[in-house]
């Protein structure tokens, strides 16, 4: 009796905070999820786009090694950024940034040995012969979350080029200078999650993360709430599984939005971009309600 009455260490001074944010290390980003592709392909019906995808994450990993440092974003526009509560990566800009442009080039020349359907053949062909003006379109549609329903192929290697690029640049930042921008956008860039996870890892158990999906920096957000509309209330789960999912789609009755949420406390081999695409299942459920998805995942755009 007298043992329970003593301190938990743990307990004083408060329970730790979680992190606000955790920046991307893009090699072993990239390398982790190109295993995580591979894995998925061994037992799943998109095994050939997701081997694809594999094989572009295995290539994200080597520029991300091997292209030239990029310049890290300049202290002062920080600081400024933190003030006006705005993403310090300033998008709007980035897509005729030359540095990016070299990422695109490396990337489509890299991407040619690899084996892929004709459709994905002709647009890879495409991106390479692309005029400037083409090119920065491709680049500026991806920074804006936004695809069009017929490019959806094209779209595919400007974003992961995009992805490499602003992984890149994240990891460049302080996450202790990051503050929040707004509900469901990430802190460093603006952009949208693709997924969000529960986590298991100690220390940040059972705290949820939303996952950019093209600087890959993780946020942290309240564990039930919509991302899209910030609403609280008139939130729901679906799940293909009727026990113990590790995917959800969290749905808001509020603005009719729908997120994916994964729990790595169940899972801890989830990856928020990788496992967006092997749980297609989820999407073609949600499919058939009148909810729209609010997660951004150019892999998951012709489907
Ligand atoms: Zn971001
Ligand atoms: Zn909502």
């Amino acid at each position: 009796m007298a043992q329970n009455l003593e301190p938990d260490p743990t307990l004083i001074g408060g329970v730790p905070t979680p992190p606000f944010a955790f920046l991307p290390e893009p090699v072993k980003l990239f390398q982790t999820r190109a295993r995580r592709f591979a894995f998925l392909a061994e037992s799943n019906p998109l095994a050939p786009y997701l081997a694809f995808l594999a094989e572009l994450s295995r290539l994200q990993a080597r520029l991300a090694a091997t292209l030239r440092p990029v310049s890290a974003i300049a202290p002062m526009r920080v600081t400024e950024a933190a003030r006006s509560a705005m993403p310090p990566i300033d998008r709007l800009r980035i897509s005729a940034d030359p540095a990016l442009g070299v990422t695109l080039d490396a990337f489509v020349e890299g991407a040619v040995r690899f084996s892929m359907p004709e459709p994905a053949r002709l647009a890879l062909d495409a991106v390479r012969a692309a005029e400037p003006a083409d090119r920065i379109w491709l680049l500026s549609n991806i920074l804006s979350d936004r695809i069009p329903d017929d490019s959806a192929a094209p779209h595919l290697f400007a974003a992961a080029a995009v992805q490499v690029h602003l992984a890149r640049l994240a990891a460049t930042l302080d996450a202790g200078a990051l503050v929040p921008v707004g509900t469901g956008l990430c802190p460093a860039c603006g952009g949208r999650p693709a997924t969000t996870s529960v986590m298991g890892t100690q220390g940040i158990e059972n705290v949820r993360y939303a996952a950019c999906a093209c600087c890959a920096t993780c946020w942290n957000e309240v564990r039930v709430k919509c991302l899209c509309c910030g609403s609280t209330k008139g939130i729901s789960y679906r799940s293909v599984e009727t026990t113990e999912a590790t995917v959800k789609a969290e749905t808001c009755k509020e603005c009719h939005s729908w997120i994916k949420i994964f729990y790595t406390t169940k899972n801890p081999s989830l990856d928020p971009v990788a496992d967006d695409v092997g749980s297609l299942g989820l999407d073609i459920l949600m499919k058939e309600t009148d909810f729209r998805r609010g997660g951004f995942n150019p892999y998951l755009a012709g489907y």
